[in-house]
């Protein structure tokens, strides 16, 4: 089987191609092993969770977080070709990784731009989808408090299969 989109200067320890399956695992084409791979880079204001973390979230280096925390902050009310302007060097950061997607999220009007900046670069923008859960937890005196977590449930992908 020919690889269709192996990921670049990425092989399986047995020297056989990567084959991507969603985005953020890879199986080999030559062994079957599968691998989880960190393709998906954070392009939003937070932090990751430990689960998305584990479905294939990674940050960028430091410095490039910081610049992205600035591109993603607007103080004055922004025209178009400064919405554009962001969008296009938010894109130039994830296109510095080898990211095949961004997760993305913030100010609506910057999200349809961020979309089209990614797409140009070959990357897919994804969308992380969390549901609010309750937990009770006891606490050593025997009462029980109710706490809300958010889990990362999966990505929604407008652009699957587009790029
Ligand atoms: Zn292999």
């Amino acid at each position: 089987m020919t690889p269709k989109n192996p990921f670049i200067g990425t092989q399986c320890r047995c020297g056989g191609y990567l084959i991507p399956v969603g985005v953020a695992e890879a199986y080999c084409d030559a062994c079957g092993e599968t691998y989880r791979v960190e393709l998906i880079v954070n392009l939003t204001q937070h932090s990751p969770t430990g689960e998305q973390i584990e479905a294939g979230v990674f940050d960028l280096p430091d410095k490039e977080r910081e610049e992205l925390r600035k591109l993603l902050t607007f103080d004055e009310l922004p025209d178009l070709s400064e919405i554009e302007r962001r969008a296009e060097k938010i894109a130039a950061l994830a296109s510095k990784t080898r990211a095949k997607a961004a997760m993305i999220g913030g100010a609506p009007f910057l999200m349809g731009p961020l979309e089209d900046a990614l797409l140009e670069e070959g990357i897919e923008p994804v969308y992380a989808f969390s549901r609010r859960v309750s937990e009770e937890v006891t606490g050593p005196d025997g009462t029980v408090t109710k706490i809300q977590k958010f889990r990362h449930v999966g990505f929604v992908r407008p652009y699957v299969g587009v790029i």
